[in-house]
């Protein structure tokens, strides 16, 4: 049989039919899954050493040198599964090839998964690698906004009731269009959550744009360039002055009710914002297999999810 090789250049299928052909088998997804791990070949998780390892078992590799093991699996995404790689494969085509992303009952039924619960918790697991830690911050011009999303809490006998989240969006200009954004829940609008988030995603000498809000009023001793539009009564509107942000706004609000049909718990927003700016942020990818490599990439060099942490776990803090 044929291995699953890289095309030079392009090492991510670029067509359903070729995904389905690359990732036939399990050995095959091992392959694609050690081609990520190693790009440069095999290394020695114990020692460093490098060299063709034995290997030991499906998955697990031997140093000729220490004879220390190394999974394949370990510390990524697909850590523990009881699953085949292969369906994984297919979770993360379906997640990357539609526009607006796969909601767990659409994925538990395009790839017959025995229940919601395990395509729930794959569909959060990649959610989970789809930032990666320490990427690059903003830098130019940056709008930034707050913005209230709706999101649901379990209340009394189990009854939902709507409670907004404060989300602020950073979004770079570039010329009359939005460059990339990043998004945070915040716990409320004072100066220190505004700060922490500017710090944390925006390179310092950018320029920021806000609106006349007091909150963003340290910028400049915290290193950036401000620069404020006040809106006032009877004046221009909050969405001429800031665009982008709004645009941007506008269509995540859109995308949690209609992709995800505004199932979303506030717990785990923060989760479907990492996946609304992974698709944002590559909306203008040539072809879908991009997002598909990008997210198998960081897929494996994620640190894995375990379902308890995810049903039981605190959302992240905020900001
Ligand atoms: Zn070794």
């Amino acid at each position: 049989m044929e291995e699953a090789r890289p095309i030079p250049g392009v090492d991510y299928p670029r067509t359903f039919s070729e995904m389905d052909d690359w990732f036939q088998t399990e050995a095959r997804c091992r392959d694609y899954i050690r081609r990520l791990c190693w790009p440069d070949g095999f290394v020695c998780e114990r020692c460093k050493a490098t060299g063709e390892p034995w290997l030991a078992a499906r998955g697990v590799f031997r140093c000729k040198v220490c004879k220390g093991s190394t999974s394949l699996t370990a510390g990524t995404v697909f850590q523990d599964t009881h699953k085949p790689l292969r369906l994984w494969f297919l979770a993360m085509w379906f997640t990357t090839s539609q526009k607006n992303g796969v909601s767990a009952l659409g994925l538990q039924r395009v790839l017959g998964l025995g229940s919601y619960e395990t395509a729930w918790t794959w569909l959060h697991k990649l959610r989970r690698a789809m930032v990666r830690p320490g990427r690059d911050r903003l830098t130019g011009e940056i709008e930034v906004d707050e913005t209230y999303v709706g999101g649901h809490e379990e209340g009394k006998r189990g009854r939902e009731i709507e409670k907004k989240s404060i989300v602020v969006v950073a979004a770079e200009k570039n010329v009359q269009a939005i460059g990339r954004i990043r998004l945070k829940r915040i716990k409320d609008v004072s100066a220190e959550s505004l700060l922490d988030f500017i710090r944390e995603v925006v390179e310092p000498g950018s320029t920021i744009h806000t609106d006349g809000w007091r909150g963003y009023a340290g910028l400049p001793d915290a290193g950036y360039k401000h620069r404020t539009t006040v809106i006032s009564r009877g004046d221009e509107q909050a969405h001429e002055v800031m665009p982008r942000v709004h645009k941007v706004a506008a269509l995540l609000k859109r995308w949690l009710l209609g992709t995800l049909q505004g199932g979303v718990q506030h717990r785990h927003l923060d989760y479907y914002f990492d996946e609304f700016t992974f698709r944002f942020n590559r909306r203008r990818s040539k072809t879908r297999g991009l997002l598909f490599y990008r997210l198998a990439q960081q897929a494996v060099d994620s640190a894995p999810a375990p379902y308890r942490s995810i049903v039981g776990g605190k959302s992240r803090p905020c900001a």
